[in-house]
C-alpha cells in the first residue's frame, strides 16, 4: 500500500509517496542488482509542491542497496567485524558500558546523537543518555549545523524557531536577502518560493562563491555580492550603520518592541560603507544599495544559513542580521521577517527535546530547577536522578579516551570522522575509545571504526515524527517492512535500557513515545503537547508551540516576542580581534559547503550510483587567475593542507569563486575529506566550530606524489 510520507534528508522535508513494487522478488528471480523496492513520487505539500530534488527522486535506492546493514556486527580478535546475532551484540554492549561505568563513573559513558533523527529517537536518546546510563555527557551533530541560529535567536527572540513563517510567506516577497545559503543546490524546491522577489528585481544574495543561487540574480533579478570569506559580520554592521545613518530605522517598532537600541548604534558607528568596503570587499556603494532596499518599505525578508553561522564568531554574526530586521521592523510585521534555514532533516526537532547538553524536553534548560521538576515527574524519577549539563560536541569529542574524559561512545545517526572539523583529531580520540557502538543502516566511515555495529530502519520503513523548517511536525510513515536483521533504535534503546536495570519506561512504540514527549514537552518553549498522530494524520497543520487544547503558531512575533516582558533585544556585537588568524601571501581562505548531489557527510548520497557517478569525488575549486600564480591546471591532482591535514583531490578552475579562496566539498571521507583542514576552535556562546574560514596552501601534485 501507498504511503505518504517525506523525504529522508533535508529540512525542506519535501512531501512524497512511496508505493512498493515487486522488484526485490523480482530481483531475486532473474538475478539482477537490487531495485528500489518503493517508487517515490513528489506529493504536494507547501515547502514543495510535488517537486523534489536528485537526492529525493533516488532516495529508495538505498533501501535494497548491496551495502544495506542487516545483522549486528562485533569487532572480534582478530580486528574483524564479524556478523552476530542481536542478543549477543545487546549483551556485549550492556556489559561492557556496566564495566566502564562502575570503574570510571557514569559521565564515562557518552551518547552522540543526529539532527536527522526522528523526535520520537531524539527525545528517546535523551531520556536514556540521562536514566539508563546516568550520564550528562550527550550532545550531537546539529551543534555544527544550527547552535549559533539557534543561539542568536534565543538571545534576540527569546525562542529558537528556524523559520517563525511559513516558507509560503516568501511567494509574495518584493526584497529577499539571502546570506550564506546555497538553496538552490542544497534545497533545490526551495527557489521556487523566491521567485516573487526574483520578479521584483530584489533577490540580493551574499556568499563568497557565484553559487547556483547567486546565479539566480543574472538577468537583473537582484544582486549578488562576494565578501572575503569570514567578513560577513563587517558587511551587516555596515548595513546596520546605513540604515541608522540615513534615519531608515522603524522608529516606532524600535521604541515599542526592542531594547538595546542605544548601545546598537554605538556599536556600528564605526562601520562606515567605505571601511566596510576595505575589510569586505563589498563597494561601499553596494553596502549603501543594499541598505536602502532592504528599507524600502515592501515585503522583505532576510534569511541566514550556515554560510555565516558556521565560525568563530557565528552567533554574533546572525546576531547582526536579526538586529538589522529588527531595526527594520520586520520580524512580525505582515509580509515580512527574519529567519534562519535549517539544514538536516530534523534539525528543528532534534534541538529541541533533549539531545543538547543543556537541553531537557520542550526546549527547557537542565539547570532549572522548574524544567527538571517538570520533567521528573513525566519521567517517574526524583529531579536528582537527572544530571546536569554535559559537554557540547567539540569538548565531549576532545574527551575521547581521556583518563576523566569519555571511555564508551554510542553514536546514533552520526558520521563523526566526517561530518567533525579537525576530523584527524577525533579519529584519534576514537582509536583511544574502549568502545565504540554505531547505531546506522550503512557502514558508514565511523561505524567502519566501532566494536560493535547495531543496523537500523530506515526512513521508508518507520513510523515517527520530523519538524520541517517551518517549525511544522509532520509524519513520517512506513511503505514496507524493514529487513529481517534491522531494528528500530526505539527497540535498541529499549534493550539496552532493560539490560542495564533501568527501572524507567522505554517504550518502543512511537505514537506512545510521542504521547510522553507531548507530556515532556507542556509548557516548555518547544511545547508539542496539543499535537498528536490523529491530529498529523487529519493533515491539520501543526506548528509549535501547539499548547494542548490550543491551536498551532505559524506565525510568531505578531503581538510580542518571547522573553518575558514581550521585546525583543537588540544586543551589540563587534568583531573579536584575533577570532581568526590573518592570511599570509601564500595562503588561501578555504569555505565548504555542499554539492547539489550529496547529503552531509555522504554516508547515504556516495551509496546512490546515480549521485556517486555525477560527483566521484572532491574537487577544489580554484579561480584560474590563482590557479596560474600556483601553476595548477583544471583538473590536475593538487594538495590542499595546512597545519592540521592534507586533502588531495584534483583541482577545478572556476571564476565563481573569490581569487583568495578554495572551495571543497564536505561530502567526502578519508584523504578527500573537507573536515581534515577545518578547525575545532568554536564559537564562545553557540559552541559551533569554524567550519567556513580556515587557512589553507594548495599545491600542485606531480604523477609521483611529490610536490612540484
Ligand atoms: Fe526535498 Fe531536501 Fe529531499 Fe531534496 S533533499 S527532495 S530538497 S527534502
Amino acid at each position: 500500500m501507498a504511503a505518504e510520507t517525506h523525504c529522508p534528508y533535508c529540512a525542506l522535508q519535501c512531501a512524497m509517496t512511496l508505493t512498493p513494487t515487486d522488484a526485490a522478488s523480482a530481483t531475486v528471480a532473474t538475478g539482477a542488482a537490487p531495485a528500489a523496492p518503493v517508487t517515490v513520487a513528489g506529493r504536494d505539500f507547501p515547502t514543495n509542491r510535488g517537486g523534489l530534488c536528485k537526492k529525493g527522486w533516488t532516495s529508495a535506492e538505498l533501501l535494497a542497496a548491496p551495502s544495506r546493514l542487516t545483522a549486528p556486527l562485533v569487532r572480534d580478535a582478530d580486528g574483524a567485524l564479524r556478523e552476530t546475532t542481536w542478543d549477543a551484540a545487546l549483551d556485549l554492549v550492556a556489559d561492557r558500558l556496566r564495566d566502564i561505568r562502575s570503574q570510571h563513573g557514569a559521565d564515562a559513558v557518552g551518547v552522540f546523537g543526529g539532527g536527522g533523527l526522528t523526535n520520537e529517537k531524539a527525545y528517546l536518546l535523551g531520556k536514556f543518555a540521562r536514566l539508563a546510563l546516568g550520564t550528562s555527557r550527550i550532545d550531537y551533530n546539529g551543534r555544527y549545523c544550527m547552535s549559533s541560529a539557534a543561539a542568536a535567536g534565543n538571545r534576540a527572540f527569546g525562542i529558537d524557531r528556524g523559520l517563525p513563517f511559513p516558507l509560503t510567506d516568501l511567494d509574495d516577497a518584493e526584497t529577499i536577502l539571502l546570506l550564506g545559503t546555497n538553496v538552490a543546490e542544497t534545497m533545490p524546491p526551495f527557489i521556487g518560493h523566491l521567485s516573487g522577489a526574483q520578479a521584483a528585481g530584489g533577490l540580493v544574495v551574499v556568499d563568497p562563491r557565484r553559487t547556483a543561487t547567486a546565479r539566480l540574480v543574472d538577468d537583473g533579478q537582484g544582486l549578488h555580492v562576494q565578501p572575503a570569506p569570514g567578513t560577513d559580520l563587517m558587511l551587516l554592521l555596515g548595513l546596520a550603520h546605513v540604515v541608522i545613518a540615513e534615519r531608515l530605522v522603524d522608529d516606532a517598532y524600535v521604541a515599542g518592541r526592542t531594547t538595546g537600541f542605544a548601545a546598537l548604534r554605538r556599536s556600528v558607528a564605526q562601520w562606515w560603507p567605505e571601511r566596510v568596503q576595505s575589510v569586505t570587499g563589498v563597494p561601499a556603494a553596494t553596502v549603501r544599495a543594499i541598505a536602502r532596499r532592504l528599507a524600502s518599505g515592501g515585503r522583505t525578508y532576510i534569511l541566514t544559513g550556515r554560510g555565516v553561522e558556521q565560525h568563530v564568531d557565528g552567533t554574533d554574526t546572525a546576531t547582526a542580521a536579526i538586529n538589522l530586521a529588527l531595526l527594520l521592523g520586520l520580524p512580525g510585521r505582515p509580509g515580512s521577517g527574519y529567519g534562519t534555514l535549517t539544514g538536516q532533516g530534523n534539525g528543528q526537532g532534534g534541538r529541541e527535546h533533549g539531545q543538547k547538553c543543556d537541553q531537557l524536553p520542550g526546549y527547557r534548560k537542565i539547570t532549572d530547577p522548574a524544567a527538571r521538576a517538570h520533567v521528573a515527574r513525566v519521567w517517574g524519577v526524583d529531579a536528582s536522578e537527572i544530571p546536569g549539563p554535559g559537554l557540547p560536541a567539540i569538548e565531549l569529542l576532545g574527551s575521547l579516551g581521556r583518563p576523566d574524559g569519555v571511555r564508551a561512545l554510542l553514536v546514533h545517526g552520526s558520521n563523526l570522522v566526517v561530518s567533525s572539523p579537525n576530523v584527524a583529531e577525533v579519529r584519534r580520540g576514537i582509536e583511544r575509545l574502549e568502545l565504540l557502538v554505531v547505531c546506522d543502516f550503512v557502514l558508514s566511515e565511523t561505524a567502519a571504526l566501532a566494536d560493535v555495529v547495531l543496523p537500523v530502519l530506515q526512513w521508508a520503513e518507520e513510523e515517527g515524527t520530523m519538524t520541517n523548517l517551518e517549525g511544522r511536525v509532520i509524519r513520517r510513515r512506513p511503505a514496507l517492512a524493514p529487513p529481517a536483521g534491522a531494528r528500530d533504535e526505539l527497540w535498541i534503546l529499549h534493550e539496552l535500557a532493560m539490560r542495564l536495570g533501568s527501572t524507567a519506561d522505554f517504550d518502543t512504540d512511537p505514537e506512545a513515545v510521542f504521547e510522553e514527549l507531548r507530556l515532556a514537552s507542556e509548557g516548555g518553549i518547544a511545547d508539542y503537547s496539543g499535537i498528536d498522530y490523529a491530529l498529523l494524520d487529519s493533515g491539520a497543520e501543526a506548528f509549535w508551540p501547539f499548547p494542548r487544547g490550543g491551536t498551532g503558531s505559524p506565525r510568531l512575533f505578531a503581538e510580542r516576542f518571547h522573553h518575558d516582558d514581550g521585546l525583543a533585544r537588540l544586543v551589540a556585537v563587534a568583531p573579536r580581534t584575533g577570532a581568526r588568524p590573518a592570511p599570509s601571501p601564500d595562503e588561501l581562505t578555504l569555505v565548504t559547503g555542499r554539492l547539489l548531489e550529496h547529503y552531509q557527510s555522504g554516508a547515504q548520497t556516495r551509496r546512490v550510483p546515480e549521485l556517486l557517478g555525477a560527483q566521484p569525488d572532491a574537487r577544489a575549486a580554484i579561480h584560474p587567475a590563482t590557479a596560474a600564480r600556483l601553476g595548477i591546471a583544471d583538473d590536475e591532482p593538487v594538495e590542499v593542507r595546512n597545519e592540521r591535514g592534507t586533502v588531495r583531490c584534483r583541482a577545478r578552475l572556476t571564476t565563481d569563486i573569490r581569487p583568495d579562496a578554495v572551495f571543497l566539498p564536505f561530502h567526502y571521507g578519508d584523504e578527500q575529506a573537507a573536515n581534515l583542514l577545518t578547525s575545532d576552535a568554536v564559537d564562545p556562546i553557540s559552541s559551533m566550530p569554524e567550519f567556513k574560514a580556515n587557512l589553507v596552501r594548495v599545491t600542485r601534485l606531480v604523477e609521483t606524489g611529490a610536490e612540484s
